[in-house]
């Protein structure tokens, strides 16, 4: 047991939570996560508490409990609007489906803490008397920066398959590295990470890839095996050539690793995933011609069709998917910006992706041949609209066509739409002149 003085921020309800525990004679303690964090220097995001106090004990002692794991001994108390999870330290019994415990058996704290996943996720902290709780030797692998399995790795692995993503997880938020028997055991595992639903994965990949470090993320599942098992379409960009004079950097696998090491520390969900899967296409269209030039025909359209699947079927949620399809299906048309028509450039900019496609197509130079010429222009583009509106209100709208006599029909809609290329282009610019405009139309 060492003393460790730690203040957490805005830890008073847990702490309220915990003395309240104590005072009815039970042991309780901040557990796992949060005191990772804390140790680390960093603000938990919620507060565990580990007691010995039973589910029906603990609902006893507080009036606003939501029994969410009851049979795993896991209450959340209410208080002052926190929700505190509270859970009886417990052993997990055995496991058959890769990923829940049959049973679990209520214990004391040295077992629970040899039933969390890694060592640094098993410490407990008091916060009253400031003690540091470590029966797994967290505190030591913590400073070490080391990722470790509690007990036998592989035997953990096989019990909860989504530790084998939670590892790597750990290690590339946190910037640490994992121990080699642990690293070992997760590669054998690797291809069961099938035991763990989608969402699970997908919450997983989420916090990786948003990672300011998502690079490493993204090597320690491509070295793992769970980057194929999990994509294997990205898999497959590996040995994809492409034509040197645009693609100096190597194949679509090695382009798209270092367009994420070029994106931004904080980059978007979509932005990542755009990344990911802009050239997702390119395998299966890739062809060669007689003179051996390549060419990878609508690769853009094919992969706005694979990404879609490949989100779906990882549960992302529409507003994602949604993103995400128009940024690849679109990211070619960025290099022809400089021929653009003003109308076209300028519902292209109005594009509410089109920040993110911006960025996309900024690290796809980068990553390449290297030419910004395009990304240059947007951005003077930019600062030219910055004050007045990419797609302005209408000159005219649909019932004074009616009030010009034009029938409501086929035409309608496309005379609107010239209309307001016009207006675009900035050919016309008030009402007067778009009547006329329809009016030249007409005849
Ligand atoms: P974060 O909340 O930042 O994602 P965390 O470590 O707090 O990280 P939680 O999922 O909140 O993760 O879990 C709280 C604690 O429960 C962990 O620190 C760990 O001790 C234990 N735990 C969580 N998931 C598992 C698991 N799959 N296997 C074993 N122990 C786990
Ligand atoms: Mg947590």
């Amino acid at each position: 047991m060492s003393k460790t003085s730690l203040t957490p921020i805005d830890s008073s309800s847990a702490i309220k939570v915990l003395q309240k525990l104590r005072n009815h004679g039970y042991q309780a303690y901040f557990a796992g996560g949060c005191v990772r964090d804390m140790l680390l220097g960093v603000e938990p995001h919620d507060y565990d508490i580990a007691t010995d106090a039973l589910p029906e004990a603990i609902q006893k002692i507080f009036s606003r409990t939501i029994p969410v794991g009851a049979q795993f001994g896991v209450i959340i108390v209410l208080e002052e609007e926190t929700e505190i999870q509270v859970a009886t330290f417990r052993h997990d019994g055995t496991y058959s489906d890769g990923r829940h415990p049959n049973h679990v058996l209520f214990t004391n704290a040295t077992e629970d803490a040899k039933r969390r996943d890694f060592t640094i996720n098993g410490l407990f902290y008091d916060p009253i008397t400031k003690e540091i709780l470590d029966y797994v030797e967290g505190g030591h692998d913590l400073s070490l920066k080391i990722i470790r399995a509690i007990g036998h790795p592989k035997e953990r692995f096989q019990e909860d398959k989504l530790r084998l993503l939670r590892a790597i997880r750990f290690a590339t938020t946190l910037a640490f590295e994992i121990d080699p028997a642990t690293w070992e055991a997760l590669c054998d595992l690797a291809p069961e990470i099938h035991a763990v639903s989608e969402e699970r994965i997908r919450d997983e990949i989420e916090k990786i890839f948003l990672s300011p470090h998502r690079v490493r993320g993204f090597d320690l599942l491509d070295q793992s095996g769970l980057l194929n098992q999990i994509f294997p379409e990205i898999e497959d960009l590996k040995g994809c050539e492409q034509p040197p004079e645009f693609h100096p950097e190597g194949d679509v696998f090695v382009h798209t690793r270092i367009m994420l090491s070029l994106l931004p520390p904080k980059a978007s969900l979509p932005l990542v995933l755009s990344v990911l899967f802009h050239d997702i296409g390119k395998p299966s269209t890739r062809t060669v011609d007689e003179k051996g030039k390549m060419r990878f025909y609508a690769h853009d359209q094919v992969g706005a069709k694979m990404a879609e699947r490949i989100l779906q079927r990882l549960r992302f949620s529409n507003k994602v998917i949604d993103s995400v399809i128009p940024a690849v299906r679109l990211h070619m048309s960025f290099k022809d910006v400089s021929k653009m028509r003003l109308s076209t450039l300028r519902r292209m900019m109005a594009r509410p992706t089109f920040e993110d496609e911006l960025e996309l197509h900024r690290v796809d130079c980068a990553s390449s041949h290297g030419m910004l010429d395009n990304y240059e222009l947007l951005l003077q583009k930019k600062i030219e609209f910055a004050n007045i509106p990419l797609v302005p209100k209408p000159l005219v709208t649909g019932r004074d066509l009616i009030l010009l006599g034009i029938p409501p029909g086929p035409e309608f809609g496309k005379i609107l739409h010239a209309l307001k290329d016009a207006q675009l282009e900035n050919a016309i610019t008030t009402q007067e002149e778009a009547i006329a405009w329809v009016k030249r139309q007409l005849i």
